[in-house]
C-alpha cells in the first residue's frame, strides 16, 4: 500500500552487458525534432496528441483513466553525458541535481517540500535520471486536478529554463553528487566501464560515463555548469509528455501557457558516440575481480545500420528477433542440463547509439569452466548459422509472438499511464512509432505465414556480424589457464569443430489436467463493503475472488500454502531454503525446459517463494489461460519433479553468492545483520557455505513434502474474471485434492524471535572501495498486532526519512541516500525493528553518527512541526486513496481475505487513522522505541581501515 510515486535512477551501466539490449538511438544524423511517424508508413495511434510550439519544443499528450484520477508528467531533454566536453564530465548529471536547488519561482530547498505537501513522495534522487544521450525529469501525480497539473508544468518550466544554479547551492550539492559517485563505485560499475573501454576503445561513449570524474565535479562552478545548461536546455531538445485523467485541450493550453514564451535557441546536434572501428578484431583480454562471476564475451562491431521505423522494417525486425530467440532457446536448454556446459548464455545484436552495431555471444560459466562453456556456446552459434532452424522451433516462437500481441490487443483499453508514457518516450528516444496493439496484431496475422526457417535465418544474417577473429573478453575471479591466447585458441577450435544439425523433438502435451472429481463448495459468502467473495471447498481450500474492470483480459492469481520459513528450526534452519528452486526441478512428467516448449504461447507463471509462514505464488494470466495456470500450480504442489538440474542451478547461485557478498558494504551488512540482531539464532543467520552446498531436493522433499501434501491453502483471484467459472476451475484443480488442514498453523512451538540484548556497537568488513562506509542503527520495536501503533510507526519512518534527507543530504551534503524503515512482524509475536541506514565516506562516519543522533534526539524531545508531518503524511494518504485503482492493490486485501480479515478492516480505517495522528503521536513512538541506548549500531568498513573514534 506504500505508493512509490516517482520513479528512479541514473542510467550508469551501459547496454552492452545484455545480449539483446538496444541502447537508445539518438537522432543526431537526422532531424531529431521531426516525429518518426511523419516519415513512416506505420500508422500512429490516433489517441495520442502530438504538438510542437513555435520555439521548437514538442509535446505528447494523451487522455487515459487507468488508474483513474491520476497522471504522469515527463520532461525529456535530449542532452546527456555525450554532450559534455572533456572538462564538463558529469555536468549533465550535476545540472539534473541543480534542478531541485533553486529557480526563479521556487527558492532552493523548497521544491521537494512543495511536492511532498501535494502527496508526491521524494526519496534520494528519485525524480530524474541522466543517461548518455538524455536527461529525464519525472513527476507522478496522485491527482489529476487542474491545480496540481499546473504546478507540475510550472516546475518543469522552471527546470527547463529558469534554474538559478548559484555558486552557494553548487557548493552544497557537490557533496551529494560526490557521495553518489562514491556509492555507485562498485565492482559492477568498474567492470561495466572496463567492458565498454575494451570493446569500444577511443569511442566518446566509453569516456563519458554520466557520473563524471572527481576532478571535473570539483572544478564545476556556477559559470561552467550554467554554460552547459544554457547550451543544452533549449526548446528543440525538449519534449514534454503528459498522460492521465486530463482534458487534452486543457493540457495543451497549459503547455502553451507555461512554455510558449520560452525563447527559441539554436540546438547543437549531439556528438557521435563513436568512433567505433568495424575492422577492430582478433583482440582478447582478461579482467579479474574477486566479486565477478566468470563470463566470456565474444563480439564483433560493425557499421551502424540506419533503419527508420517502417512496416517493412518491422517485419525484418520480427524475423531477426525470432532467429536470436531460437538461438537463445537452444542455449537455455543446454544450460538446464544435469551437467550443463555453462550457467547461461545469450546471443544478439544491438546498436551502439548511431555509432555502430555489435553482435555478441555472452557465456556465463562456473569458475574455471570457461573452456567448456566457450566451446559449447561457439558450436551452438555455428550450428545455427550453418544449418538454420527447424520448423518446430520457428513455430514455438511464432506462438509466443502471437500470444503477446493477442494479449496486448485484448488489454489495450486499460493500459496504465505508465505504459502509455513509455510508448511516448520510445517515440522520442528510439523513434519508434506508437501504433495500436490491434493494428499490430492484424499486421502480424497477415504476415505470419511468411515466417519460415529460411526467412528467419536470412534476416538474422543480414544483421548479425560474423564472429570470426572476434574480440574476446574474459571476466572472473581467477585468470583463465593460458590467458588471452587460450581464449582465442578455444574459440578457433569451436569454429572448426564438426557440428551436426539440430534435432528437436516435438513438444509433448501437458500431462496434468485431471486431478480427480471436482471439490464441492461448502461455504460461499461476500465481505461487506469491499464485496470480496469468499469460498471454501470441502477439502478445506479457501478461495477469495474479486472481479474488477481495472485491467481488461488480465487475471492475477496468488496461492499461499502453509509452511514457509516457520519450518526452519535451530537444528534445521535451512528447511525451506531451496523452495524458490522447486520449479527448476520441473514436474514428474516434464522437465523445466520441456515445460517452456509445452507452455509456449500461454500466459502462465510457475514457482514458489518463501514467506514467513507460507509458500507463495503470485502470477499473472489471462481468462483464456486461467485453467492451465491453476493446473500448473496444482501440479507443482502434487508432482514436483525434483530433477537434478534444479539442484545444479541452486548450487551455482549459492557459490556465486558466497564469492561476492563481502564485495560491497550493502551486501556485507545484509549477510551479517541477521546473525547480529538475533544473537546468531541459526533461523535468522547466514549459515556456512557448506551447509547450503549440502542441500538437496531429497532433503527439501523431506522438509516440505508434508506441507505441500497437507498444509492449508488460500487462493486469491483478482481481475477480469467470471466468478462462477473461476470457482469451477479451482474446484477441478486445488479443490479436487485430498483434504487439507483447515487453517494455517500457528507454529507456537517455535522458540520466539528475539532481538539481541547485546547492544555493543559492531564493526563488520567489506572488500570494496577504501572510502565506502555504511552506518546502520537498528532498534527493536514490536509486532503488527496494534493497527494504530503500526501506522504511527509508519509515520515515524516517513518523518525520519524527511528529516534525514533534510539533515544528512541537503544540509550536510554527506550522504546520497539516507534511509529509514519500520518493519513489524506479523508472525513473530513481539518482534519488529526500526532502522536507519546511511552510506557515507569513511572519514565522515563520526559526523554522520552525530547527525543521526541529533535527528533522533530532536524527534524524541519535541513534536515535529505540522508542516513536516504533512510532508510525511500526504504521500501516504494519496497512496491509500489510490490503492484500489489497480489490481495489485486489490490483491493485497484479497490474497488473505479469509485468514487475515483484519487486514481489510485496517485498510478501511487507515486513512481516518492516519489523518488523526498528531505530531505528539509521532514523538511518542520515538520516545518509546528510539532510546539512544536501545539501538544497536553496525558499522561496515573497508578491510584494514581503522575504526573511527567517537
Ligand atoms: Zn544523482
Amino acid at each position: 500500500m506504500r505508493a512509490s510515486l516517482i520513479a528512479i535512477l541514473i542510467v550508469l551501466a551501459p547496454a552492452p552487458l545484455a545480449a539483446k539490449d538496444k541502447p537508445p538511438r539518438p537522432a543526431a544524423a537526422r532531424d531529431h525534432t521531426a516525429w518518426a511517424f511523419e516519415h513512416s508508413d506505420v500508422p500512429v495511434d490516433p489517441d495520442f496528441r502530438f504538438g510542437r510550439l513555435a520555439n521548437g519544443m514538442r509535446y505528447v499528450v494523451r487522455h487515459n483513466s487507468t488508474p483513474a484520477g491520476t497522471g504522469i508528467v515527463r520532461m525529456d531533454v535530449n542532452a546527456g553525458s555525450l554532450d559534455e566536453s572533456q572538462q564538463e564530465q558529469g555536468f549533465a548529471h550535476f545540472v539534473e541535481h541543480m534542478a531541485f536547488n533553486g529557480s526563479t519561482r521556487v527558492p532552493e530547498g523548497q521544491m521537494i517540500p512543495l511536492l511532498e505537501r501535494e502527496g508526491l513522495a521524494f526519496g534520494a534522487d528519485t525524480n530524474a535520471s541522466t543517461g548518455f544521450d538524455r536527461t529525464l525529469y519525472k513527476l507522478d501525480l496522485p491527482r489529476s486536478d487542474p491545480a496540481l497539473l499546473d504546478t507540475a508544468l510550472m516546475l518543469m518550466r522552471e527546470t527547463a529554463s529558469n534554474l538559478t544554479i548559484s555558486q552557494a547551492a553548487i557548493s552544497r550539492e557537490r557533496g551529494v553528487v560526490l557521495a553518489e559517485m562514491r556509492d555507485r563505485n562498485s565492482w559492477a560499475l568498474r567492470n561495466a566501464i572496463a567492458t565498454t573501454q575494451f570493446f569500444y576503445p577511443g569511442a566518446r561513449y566509453a569516456e563519458r560515463f554520466p557520473i563524471g570524474t572527481t576532478e571535473t565535479l570539483n572544478a564545476a562552478n556556477a559559470e561552467t555548469l550554467r554554460a552547459f545548461y544554457e547550451r543544452e536546455y533549449v526548446p528543440a531538445h525538449v519534449t514534454l509528455v503528459v498522460v492521465g485523467d486530463f482534458d487534452v485541450a486543457a493540457v495543451e493550453a497549459g503547455i502553451v501557457r507555461h512554455f510558449g514564451d520560452w525563447a527559441a535557441k539554436p540546438a547543437d546536434p549531439q556528438p557521435d558516440a563513436g568512433p567505433i572501428k568495424p575492422k577492430d578484431r582478433d583482440r582478447a583480454a582478461v579482467y579479474l575481480d574477486p566479486a565477478l562471476a566468470e563470463r566470456i564475451t565474444v563480439q564483433r562491431n560493425g557499421k551502424y545500420q540506419d533503419e527508420p521505423d517502417s512496416l517493412a522494417q518491422r517485419r525484418e525486425g520480427l524475423l531477426r528477433s525470432i532467429g536470436y530467440d531460437i538461438v537463445n532457446r537452444r542455449l537455455q536448454r543446454l544450460s538446464r542440463g544435469a551437467e550443463p556446459p555453462f550457467r547461461g548464455a545469450g546471443f544478439g545484436t544491438g546498436d551502439v547509439f548511431e555509432a555502430a552495431r555489435s553482435t555478441r555471444l555472452i557465456i556465463d560459466t562456473v569458475d574455471g569452466k570457461w573452456r567448456a562453456g566457450l566451446d559449447a556456446a561457439g558450436r551452438e552459434y555455428r550450428r545455427a548459422l550453418t544449418y538454420g532452424f527447424e520448423p518446430g522451433e520457428v513455430a514455438e516462437q511464432v506462438i509466443q509472438v502471437r500470444a503477446a500481441l493477442t494479449n496486448g490487443a485484448a488489454s489495450a483499453g486499460t493500459r496504465s499511464n505508465a505504459v502509455l508514457t513509455q510508448l511516448a518516450l520510445k517515440l522520442i528516444d528510439d523513434e519508434l512509432v506508437p501504433a495500436t496493439p490491434k493494428s499490430g496484431l492484424a499486421r502480424f496475422e497477415a504476415y505470419a505465414a511468411q515466417i519460415t526457417p529460411d526467412a528467419v535465418l536470412a534476416a538474422m544474417k543480414r544483421e548479425a556480424l560474423a564472429l570470426d577473429k572476434p574480440l574476446i573478453r574474459f571476466q572472473g575471479r581467477q585468470a583463465p589457464e593460458g590467458g588471452a591466447a587460450a581464449l582465442r585458441e578455444t574459440w578457433r577450435g569451436a569454429m572448426h569443430a564438426k557440428i551436426a544439425r539440430e534435432t528437436k523433438a516435438a513438444a509433448a502435451q501437458f500431462a496434468y489436467t485431471d486431478f480427480g472429481a471436482p471439490g464441492t463448495v461448502v461455504s460461499d459468502t461476500r465481505t461487506p463493503g469491499l464485496a470480496i467473495r469468499e469460498v471454501r471447498f470441502a477439502n478445506g481450500v479457501m478461495l477469495n475472488l474479486k472481479k474488477t474492470d481495472l485491467e481488461t483480459d488480465r487475471v492475477r492469481v496468488t496461492l499461499g500454502i502453509d509452511g514457509g520459513d516457520m519450518l526452519g528450526t535451530r537444528a534445521n534452519p535451512l528447511a525451506s531454503e531451496m523452495v524458490p528452486y522447486l520449479d527448476e526441478g520441473g514436474l514428474a512428467l516434464h522437465s523445466r525446459d520441456d515445460l517452456d516448449s509445452i507452455l509456449a504461447g500461454r500466459t502462465v507463471g510457475f514457482g514458489l517463494s518463501r514467506g514467513e509462514a507460507s509458500f507463495d505464488s503470485r502470477v499473472a494470466t489471462t481468462p483464456r489461460d486461467l485453467e492451465l495456470q491453476l493446473q500448473l500450480l496444482t501440479a507443482l504442489m502434487t508432482a514436483p519433479g525434483y530433477r537434478p538440474e534444479g539442484e545444479v542451478q541452486y548450487r551455482q547461485q549459492i557459490n556465486n553468492y558466497f564469492a561476492q557478498f563481502r564485495a560491497t558494504p550493502g551486501s556485507a551488512l545484509q549477510a551479517d545483520l541477521g546473525g547480529i540482531l538475533s544473537n546468531n539464532d541459526p533461523r535468522f543467520s547466514l549459515q556456512k557455505v557448506e551447509d547450503y552446498r549440502q542441500l538437496t531436493y531429497a532433503r527439501l522433499q523431506k522438509d516440505i513434502g508434508d506441507r505441500l501434501a497437507h498444509g492449508a491453502i488460500e487462493v486469491g483471484v483478482v481481475g477480469d474474471i467470471d466468478e462462477d467459472r473461476t470457482i469451477a476451475l479451482v474446484a477441478a484443480t486445488l479443490g479436487a485434492l485430498p483434504a487439507r488442514e483447515s487453517a494455517f498453523r500457528a507454529y507456537g512451538d517455535q522458540p520466539p524471535r528475539l532481538f539481541t540484548s547485546d547492544r555493543s556497537a559492531r564493526v563488520i568488513r567489506h572488500t570494496g572501495p577504501a572510502d565506502q562506509a555504511l552506518l546502520r542503527i537498528t532498534w527493536p520495536t514490536r509486532d503488527d498486532a496494534d493497527p494504530v501503533e503500526a501506522l504511527a510507526l509508519e509515520m515515524l519512518e516517513r518523518v525520519m526519512r524527511v528529516e534525514l534527507t533534510d539533515q544528512l543530504r541537503e544540509a550536510l551534503g554527506k550522504a546520497y541516500s539516507p534511509s529509514a524503515s519500520s518493519s513489524l512482524s506479523h508472525e513473530w509475536k513481539g518482534y519488529g525493528v526500526f532502522a536507519v541506514n546511511a552510506s557515507v565516506d569513511v572519514s565522515e562516519v563520526t559526523a554522520t553518527r552525530a547527525a543521526i543522533r541529533q535527528v533522533v534526539g530532536e524527534l524524541r524531545a519535541a513534536p515535529v512541526s505540522e508542516d513536516i508531518l504533512r510532508r510525511a503524511r500526504q504521500p501516504l494518504v494519496e497512496g491509500l486513496l489510490n490503492a484500489l485503482k489497480n489490481n495489485g492493490g486489490w490483491m493485497a486485501l484479497v490474497d488473505h481475505a479469509q485468514t487475515q480479515p483484519d487486514q481489510i478492516v485496517r485498510f478501511e480505517k487507515a486513512k481516518e487513522r492516519v489523518l488523526a495522528l498528531t505530531p505528539e503521536d509521532v514523538q511518542a513512538m520515538a520516545k518509546r522505541y528510539l532510546a539512544p541506548d536501545a539501538g544497536l549500531e553496525v558499522l561496515v568498513l573497508p578491510e584494514g581501515v581503522p575504526v573511527p573514534k567517537g
